[in-house]
């Protein structure tokens, strides 16, 4: 498998899935199988749910929120199922199970209204065996006239095979009267559901979102999302192209993106959060308190991939940087904590500058002591950590993603920097390596380090 870095000719396709129509209900195929039929009403408030469950039916049955559940009727004996805690027990003989869902009543975790079209967890709308062996599960998705649906499912000839992290983390469906953009990066299908009105078209958008993954998601190699789901939701408040990024991994790769509604499509060129956003789809996924290891990756990276895809020069990814560091240096000057505890408790103390650059830092130290000593990069060992821990999986202790990479390169490089200073208080001292590789108020090419310098700013080594 190849992978294409160049820019593409956007595509973009009116329609994903069925929408339109109202389609007969799905059996299921798969012994075992549930097969889900989503019918959302126009309005988009109410969505209508037949799970078929072939000729294996649970015994019993769970969703996420009863207060959203109305009408749950068991088919063919049409009895009304009585919900307690989130669970309830299907009669005998049960092939079938109807219901609808009140989106109106839905927490606002669970479902955000935007201008054209709604966000849904899809882990709302589908119930499920309380217990029990694992089931294939399938659905289709019927929307009204004019509508169109986003999902990160896998496609299949008929509808979407739904994984099981749907049920594990959050994600969203979107469903509205946006006009989805398909477009691809090498391996990677992206879909991108535009949730209002933007000012820059969708050519724009398709060629800022294809750039990021194409530079970003080779850091994963084959283990990268073969599809990614964005979800842009405008805003008026911001005049950047996109002010905020979260990813998702709820049911496949997402991306949900705080576009600024007015930005033209020229601020989306070479931008930066989606490119720090899309780095995290290529990472391995750490478990909260060690987001020093996420953050300061996709830190690192969103200069580091702009410079290879020529977004940045290679002084200007370097400036970024320097000025970077100084932020998470005032960070650390402030509050004089380890950057472990700073780390553990960045949702409390929001020491997010600290927390990102001091991780960048550190990405930094391990990217050229690698290349300097080693012959090797920081890609080839992410490369590397990926077979074991691919993006979009469990959450893991930093502590074992390095201890595999410290293992790929034969002595514990990652753990000894790290943990150097993940103790200190003070921000990581980069000032000796930036001098040899020649990073100062400007670039200079005689330095030591200058070869390995240009070699972090160049096209991925593959
Ligand atoms: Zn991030």
């Amino acid at each position: 498998m190849h992978y294409v870095a160049r820019i593409l000719t956007p595509i973009l396709l009116l329609a994903l899935g069925a929408c339109g129509t109202r389609a007969a209900p799905v059996t299921a195929e798969v012994p075992g199988a549930i097969t889900y039929q989503l019918t959302f009403e126009s309005g988009l408030r109410t969505v209508e749910v037949r799970a078929d469950f072939g000729t294996t039916a649970p015994a019993r049955i769970r969703i996420q929120d009863e207060s959203v559940v109305t009408q749950a009727v068991a088919q063919p004996s049409g009895t009304h199922l009585t919900w307690a805690d989130g669970r309830a027990t299907l009669p005998p003989r049960t092939i079938a199970l109807t219901y609808s869902i009140d989106l109106g009543r839905a927490r606002r975790r669970d479902a955000q209204i935007d201008t054209d079209g709604i966000l849904v967890d899809p882990s709302l709308l589908l119930a499920r065996p309380a217990d029990g062996p694992a089931r294939h599960l399938r659905a289709r998705v019927d929307v009204p006239d004019g509508h169109h649906v986003a999902v990160p499912w896998a496609q299949t000839r008929d509808g979407y095979r739904i994984p099981r992290s749907t049920f594990q983390m959050r994600g969203w469906m979107a469903v509205g009267t946006f006009t989805p953009i398909v477009c691809r990066a090498g391996e990677t299908e992206i879909v991108c559901a535009p949730m209002g009105p933007l000012r820059a078209s969708p050519e724009d958008l398709a060629r800022c979102l294809r750039a990021a993954a194409a530079v970003a998601l080779p850091l994963a190699a084959e283990h990268a999302p073969r599809r990614v789901l964005v979800v842009l939701r405008p805003t008026r408040r911001s005049t950047n192209a996109i002010a905020f990024g979260e990813t998702l991994y709820g049911g496949g790769a997402t991306l949900s993106l705080l576009v600024g509604a007015n930005a033209p499509g020229s601020a989306f060129a070479g931008e930066w959060v989606t490119v720090h956003e899309m780095s995290h789809l290529a990472l391995p996924r750490v478990r909260r308190a060690d987001a020093w290891f996420s953050e300061g990756l996709a830190t690192y990276y969103q200069n580091v991939l702009r410079s290879r895809a020529e977004m940045l020069k290679e002084h200007e990814a370097w400036a970024e940087f320097v000025a970077g560091a100084a932020r998470g240096r005032l960070g650390a000057e402030r509050n004089r904590t380890s950057l472990a505890d700073e780390s553990a408790q960045m949702g409390a103390r929001h020491a997010f500058m600290r927390v990102y650059w001091s991780g960048a830092a550190i990405a930094l130290l391990w990217d050229v002591e690698l290349r300097r000593d080693h012959g090797r990069t920081l890609d080839d060992a992410l490369r590397h950590a990926a077979a074991e821990f691919p993006p979009g999986g469990e959450p893991v202790a930093a502590a074992r993603v390095m201890a595999r990479m410290d293992a790929w390169v034969g002595e514990p490089l990652f753990t000894r920097i790290a943990e150097e200073w993940l103790a200190e208080s003070a921000f990581p001292d980069v000032a000796p390596t930036l001098a040899w590789l020649g990073v100062g108020d400007s670039l200079n090419g005689s330095a030591p380090g200058a070869e390995v310098r240009r070699a972090i700013s160049s096209a991925i080594a593959r």
